[in-house]
């Protein structure tokens, strides 16, 4: 069985990648330029030709994957762009549509073989912000996202559009589905996850570059001044996450289980505020060694459970739990394996 894997040297297609080749899969990755398979092929060495590496430049360019998709069973597409400093919304907007549209046009012409496709999308195409504690389903639709860049454009929030890059490519990938199913052989799953957190095994020199959402894990939790957070934000920033290893493992489920084919789902382990994981790393024994000098203290006690501490954002997780039968890591075993593996690598 093979599948292929879009932005498999992402911070998440890479444990999507290792993931799928632990359970006996074949894997086809995706990357923008040759200089990316060389992390990819030493790590995954002793899988020999179970793991194949192709270059795509511009994965919104028509016809990009029509190569790609021949011959594999299955595909997981996670490239997307996942930055917040685009000043066009159209910069992300652009290739996380047409990315997405193009690898199911690709699947459509030349994926005879395909019997699934994976798309992850985000908890970014399903919240919106509240200011009263709100729960999620599989039912929402970020439409406020959408409004604010349609009125702000460039001066939209840079989160906004984010989230509306993901909220459009998703909808464009069940519009094209829906319209193309009886044609094809294959059908559509989509992972909804929020901030995903955990230990890194992309190729990444720095902290800084861990990538958006593991960067400011690295921040707030490793960094002993928090990166110059105040105890108040710690308290009260922060929103709900999945370990990335629980979520590769939601991905391969996702085109494992026949009942998820036609669904989006919602992957979260629960909620956080950054003080959470502060407190959990600070009862690791022994302490782990970070060259950044010790770990964060903020105000111990004040994240969840404190009295004062709201969160407005909750999701139904239900469809996970029957269609996937996900279990999640504890935060203390996500938090304990980041810190070690920020401590492998010298930081
Ligand atoms: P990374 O930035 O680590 O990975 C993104 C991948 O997409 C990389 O392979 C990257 O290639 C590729 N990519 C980005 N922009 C383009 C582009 N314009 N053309 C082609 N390829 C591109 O991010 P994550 O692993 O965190 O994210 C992966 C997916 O998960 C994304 O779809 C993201 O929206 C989604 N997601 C992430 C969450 C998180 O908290 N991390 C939460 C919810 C959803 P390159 O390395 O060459 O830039």
């Amino acid at each position: 069985c093979k599948v292929l894997v879009s932005g498999a040297n992402g911070y998440i297609a890479i444990w999507v990648v290792r993931t799928l080749l632990e359970k006996g899969y074949s894997v086809r990755g995706t990357i923008r330029s040759e200089e990316k398979a060389a992390h990819l092929r030493e790590l995954f060495s002793s899988y020999g030709d179970k793991h194949e590496v192709v270059v795509i430049e511009d994965i919104a360019k028509e016809g990009a994957f029509d190569e790609a998709v021949k011959g594999v069973d299955a595909i997981e597409h996670t490239a997307s762009p996942f930055h917040m400093n685009a000043d066009d919304p159209d910069e992300l907007i652009n290739p996380a549509v047409n990315g997405t549209v193009g690898i199911l046009k690709s699947a459509l012409k030349y994926g005879q073989s395909v019997k699934r496709i994976v798309v992850t999308s985000s908890g970014a195409a399903i919240l919106r912000d509240t200011t009263t504690p709100c729960t999620f389903s599989e039912l929402d639709w970020n439409e406020q996202c959408l409004e604010i860049v349609r009125e702000k454009g460039r001066d939209a929030p840079n989160m906004m559009k984010y989230r509306a890059s993901k909220t459009l490519a998703e909808k464009a990938a069940w519009e094209f589905w829906n319209k193309n199913k009886a044609n094809v052989g294959w059908d559509l799953a989509v992972v909804n996850p929020p901030f995903v957190f955990g230990p890194a095994i992309q190729a990444i020199a720095t902290p800084s570059t861990l990538g958006t959402s593991a960067t400011l894990f690295y921040n707030h939790v490793a960094l002993p001044n928090s990166n110059g957070a105040t105890n108040e934000f710690l308290a009260s920033v922060g929103t709900a996450y999945i370990d990335v290893r629980d979520l590769a493992e939601a991905h391969v489920l996702s085109l494992e289980k026949e009942a998820a084919g036609g669904e989006r789902i919602i992957v979260s382990a629960g909620l956080w505020k950054w003080q959470d994981f502060i407190d959990v790393a600070n009862t690791i024994s022994p302490p782990p060694k970070l060259a950044t000098g010790g770990l964060p203290k903020g105000n111990p006690g004040a994240g969840t459970g404190h009295p004062s501490t709201v969160h407005l954002l909750h999701y139904d997780t239900t469809k996970a739990a029957r269609i996937l039968g996900l279990k999640y890591r504890t935060m203390a075993e996500t938090t304990r394996d980041t810190l070690a593996d920020y401590e492998a690598k010298g930081w």
